[in-house]
């Protein structure tokens, strides 16, 4: 079955609607932008819709073209409550450094070594990144006990990385595979929850029955159509959550969460 996380991710947003309107100002968003990659404007445009749609007032700022010291300097001089890079940037800019430009107390994507570092380290007062904190809203939306035998696929620093950690600081046990995890069949299996953060179309795949398999994934099938890691097949006989309409949605409330 597939899971409905179009309703769940309504509640998320009417919850973040209802914290902002308690303050006395609306936060603002400041999004660092280029024109180097196509499916980066669509995200913009939907992170001003769902910024709009909260509250939050949401400034983009179109470095096309400019150099790596016109960004340094431009990050040094936002007066906003949080920032975001869209990545990804071109091939003459060094996102890493770029994004350990953001200030710690702006970094609302949760991605510089500080605040990565916090969650690693089981501090609480840090930015979480985004994707896995919208996947433990949902977990606890779908209230996964803590005895779940959770395995994540995937070891970026964007997803499976944080996801671990943050799992792991809120009492699950976690197993983080990865491209050289041996048997990675026999971990699919026992697990109760699967995280799969992979970017390979039908890569979850195969005899798994009674899961909740959170898809992460989003990439093109054969047919050029939007599709997640996961084979649909799989959606008979677990819990799976579909792409799109899935986990994308709580990332974006996650970062607009970040601003509350
Ligand atoms: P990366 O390419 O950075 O990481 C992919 C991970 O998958 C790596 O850790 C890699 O292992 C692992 N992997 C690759 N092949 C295998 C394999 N055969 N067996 C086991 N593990 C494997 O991708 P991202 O984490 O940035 O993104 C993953 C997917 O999630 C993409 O489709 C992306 O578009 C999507 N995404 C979706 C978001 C959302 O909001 N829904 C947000 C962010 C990403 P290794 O480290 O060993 O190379």
């Amino acid at each position: 079955m597939y899971i409905d996380c179009t309703s769940i991710a309504q509640q998320w947003e009417n919850e973040i609607r209802a914290k902002i309107a308690l303050k006395d100002y609306a936060p603002t968003l400041a999004i660092v932008t280029t024109d180097y990659d196509d499916a980066s404007k669509v995200y913009v445009r939907n992170k001003i819709k769902i910024a709009q749609k909260v509250g939050i007032n949401a400034q983009v700022y179109d470095l096309s073209g400019q150099s790596e010291s016109d960004w340094y300097i431009t990050l040094e001089h936002l007066d906003v409550d949080g920032v975001i890079v869209q990545l990804p940037l071109p091939p003459h800019l060094n996102a890493d450094w770029i994004c350990n430009s953001v200030a710690h107390w702006q970094d609302v994507d949760g991605l510089n070594h500080i605040n990565q570092g916090k969650l690693a380290s089981g501090s609480k007062d840090g930015f979480v990144p985004c994707t896995p904190k919208g996947i433990l809203y949902l977990m606890n939306a779908l209230n996964v006990p803590k005895w779940c035998d959770v395995v994540i696929v995937g070891r970026s620093n964007l997803v499976g990385r944080p996801l671990a950690h943050l799992l792991t600081n809120n009492d699950y046990t976690v197993t983080l595979c990865h491209s050289k995890t041996e048997n990675l069949q026999k971990h699919l299996e026992r697990a109760d929850v699967i995280i799969s953060a992979v970017g390979k179309p039908k890569f979850i795949a195969g005899d798994l029955k009674g899961k909740l398999i959170i898809d992460v994934g989003i990439n093109r099938d054969e047919n050029g159509k939007l599709c997640g890691d996961v084979d649909p097949q799989l959606a008979e006989n677990n819990d799976v959550t579909p792409v799109p309409k899935g986990v994308g949605q709580f990332t974006v409330l996650a970062l607009m969460d970040n601003l509350t």
